[in-house]
């Protein structure tokens, strides 16, 4: 009885995959769904367990075509196209933003300035923040008050938390809406900002202004490098100073909490470098209010 059973469970196996094979071969005899799964080089075998999926995709591309402008967008979610990706041997779909889109986000946010900022932080804004999240919901409530309260509050947040936690989506959802409302915004990845200061040229004391100067700022991924004594007095002191003085909103991001930072800041274990290293903490204070961010790790 047993063999008879997974004799027949192997036949509805064999079954199931002629099933799926057919339909794919019948899709492929769509030129665009052929072009798409070549363009991609999606091998056949991989391609065959998503045709239902792939096929969303091509009707998107389909409606695309010849499109003029966000107005007559008939895809599901407007400006987006439900793309696949391939990811090893599977393939991933996403929305991806079309060039309508794309363009309307860039003229969006032309009142930001980023420093070596991935793309997907230039598109975070206040409604993809999913609102359910129980343990984000301090931060949220933060973040919606300094929107809706913003000029009249002028301390910022320092953001500290797990790596992947969304703490720089956050923050630059907030930057990038207040950015849309017509405020001046720099956001920068710290450590490469440092790096890049580096390569000493002339301009390197505008682009410090310009960090010290900016009506709103955001700092991010603080300690992530070991930092140097003039990269910490010369720069980040004389920003975090300079900004206190004048009474500029400013962000910061890190995977520590301000105690860890402060001995990350002191370069050797002098004397000296601690109190340098404890004033730069103390103006940090100052400047904003402290949450922690305890969440899963978004990134895939
Ligand atoms: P952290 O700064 O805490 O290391 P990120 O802000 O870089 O984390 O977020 C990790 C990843 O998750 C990024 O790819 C980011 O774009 C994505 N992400 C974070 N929060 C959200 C969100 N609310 N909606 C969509 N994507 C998000
Ligand atoms: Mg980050």
């Amino acid at each position: 009885m047993e063999k008879i059973q997974n004799k027949l469970k192997a036949y509805q196996g064999k079954d199931y995959d002629l099933i799926l094979k057919r339909s794919y071969e019948e899709a492929k005899k769509d030129p665009s769904f052929n072009e798409l799964v070549n363009s991609l080089k999606i091998k056949d075998e991989i391609g065959v367990r998503y045709t239902s999926k792939l096929e969303d995709s091509v009707k998107e591309l389909k409606n695309c075509q010849g499109c003029k402008s966000l107005m007559e967008c008939k895809n599901k979610i407007t400006g987006y196209i439900y793309y696949p990706k391939l990811v090893e041997d599977r393939l991933e779909f996403n929305y991806v933003a079309c060039k309508y889109q794309e363009a309307k986000m860039q003229n969006e946010t032309k009142g930001v300035l980023y420093y070596e900022m991935p793309h997907l932080i230039k598109q975070a804004r206040m409604k993809d923040i999913d609102p359910t999240d129980k343990t984000r919901l301090e931060i949220i409530k933060w973040l919606k008050k300094f929107y809706d309260n913003y000029p009249k509050i002028q301390k910022g947040l320092y953001l500290h938390g797990s790596f992947g936690s969304g703490k720089t989506y956050l923050i630059a959802a907030l930057l990038n809406e207040l950015a849309i409302k017509g405020s001046k915004v720099v956001i920068v990845y710290f450590p490469d900002f440092l790096m890049g200061l580096k390569n000493f040229d002339d301009a390197y004391v505008d682009r410090i202004n310009e960090l010290k100067k900016s009506e709103l700022l955001l700092l991010d991924d603080m300690g992530a490098q070991p930092i140097s004594e003039w990269s910490r007095d010369e720069v980040l002191g004389s920003i975090v100073q300079y900004r206190m003085d004048n009474s500029l909103p400013t962000f910061f991001t890190s995977n520590y909490n301000l105690e860890e930072l402060e001995a990350k800041l002191s370069v050797s274990k002098g004397k000296e470098e601690k109190i340098a290293s404890r004033r730069i903490i103390e103006r940090i204070k100052q400047l904003t209010d402290q949450l922690e961010m305890i969440s899963v790790n978004r990134r895939k």
